[in-house]
């Protein structure tokens, strides 16, 4: 065949031309000179396709990832190569080279372009949100009928700040915008409802007590009429603590734990173990703080019997004899608490 740009007969023919006039305007990549990419400047987010995504990743990544978007490998590239580099940023514009090694007909060929690619800094919108102050919700951390203590205040605030953390992955509005701190209780105000109620359950699980909601209208929307509400979560958490002594259902109970789901309590007479759930809080009495617990010892005991000394009248108090108590021997020290006149020998071990 006959090459009619450079009158060789004995090549190989592409589309009528030799090999080498067809790969001498051939390229085996496209890519533009520049490459616009918007970014956040302060989450690096960047907006694709009309979205924002990717945030928190490095800049360097979001420009490799726009060339490596941009280019485009004709079809008739075969084992094809690709090296991409920064090679050096010049403002907010990275001068970038990119390469490629590959075969076409066989043949082997190389190639590399120039491409700026250029970082336009805005704010997305829920970097804009959150320095705006934006919230949905507040979270009112309070105690019922007694005041909050400030480990329970610290241990609060790390919940609410770890669980963001966390939550930060996937709603970009887990945010922290300010800690109120009124008298009674912190109030934690929160870019997404939607995770303040995944936080307020982390301070359940913790604390126990009772979560409300009240949802405020603050403004309303001319137009269609609807209203942009903020919620109000509160947490009441319980007027006792572990350790505390409770009166439920006639029994008298030793809290032994708190969760967000019930609390668990040991029954004074026989030691054996019952749980109360929140929705009966208002039925539970608190009767005695663990600082109430005195301490004394036994004095002689009998296969029904246990002796103790009352340390406040240094009386002689005989109690019943329970499983839990069989193990213990005369001068050992005890726990007991009072009650109503009564004294319990407490299981715990001293
Ligand atoms: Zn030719
Ligand atoms: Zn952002």
């Amino acid at each position: 065949m006959f090459c009619p740009e450079c009158g060789s007969t004995d090549k190989k023919m592409i589309d009528n031309i030799c090999i080498d006039c067809f790969l001498k305007d051939f390229h085996m990549i496209t890519v533009p000179d520049t490459i616009e990419v918007e970014i956040c400047s302060h989450c690096n987010g960047k907006l694709e396709k009309g979205k924002w995504k990717d945030i928190e990743i490095p800049q360097e990544e979001i420009i490799y990832r726009a060339l490596e978007n941009n280019i485009q490998i004709n079809d008739l590239v075969e084992d094809d190569e690709i090296e991409l580099e920064i090679v050096q940023m010049r403002g907010t514009i990275a001068e970038c080279y990119v390469e490629i090694i590959g075969k076409v007909y066989g043949k082997s060929l190389e190639e590399s372009h120039d491409v700026n690619v250029r970082l336009n800094k805005t704010v997305c919108p829920n970097c804009s949100k959150r320095n705006s102050g934006y919230y949905e919700a507040v979270i009112q951390f309070r105690a019922d009928k007694r005041e909050i203590d400030s480990q329970e205040f610290e241990t609060a605030d790390e919940i609410v700040l770890n669980t963001l953390d966390k939550l930060f992955d996937k709603d970009k509005l887990a945010y922290l915008v300010q800690i109120a701190k009124p008298k009674e209780g912190h109030d934690y105000y929160i870019g997404s409802y939607k995770s303040s109620k995944k936080v307020v359950r982390a301070l359940q699980e913790e604390f126990g007590g009772i979560i409300k909601e009240s949802p405020r209208l603050i403004s309303e929307d001319k137009s269609t009429g609807k209203g942009l509400y903020r919620i109000w979560i509160s947490l009441r958490i319980p007027k006792f603590r572990v350790g505390d002594f409770i009166k439920y259902d006639d029994k008298n109970g030793e809290i032994t734990y708190i969760s967000g789901s019930k609390v668990q309590c040991v029954e004074l007479t026989n030691h054996k173990p019952f749980s109360i759930q929140w929705k009966n809080y208002e039925s539970i009495e608190l009767i005695k703080n663990k600082e109430d617990i005195e301490k004394t010892n036994i004095i002689s005991k009998s296969p029904s019997l246990i002796q103790i000394l009352d340390p406040s009248t240094y009386e002689v108090v005989d109690l019943k004899m329970t499983k839990e108590l069989e193990g213990l021997n005369i001068g050992d020290d005890v726990y007991i608490i009072k009650i109503e006149n009564q004294i319990y020998i407490l299981a715990k071990k001293l």
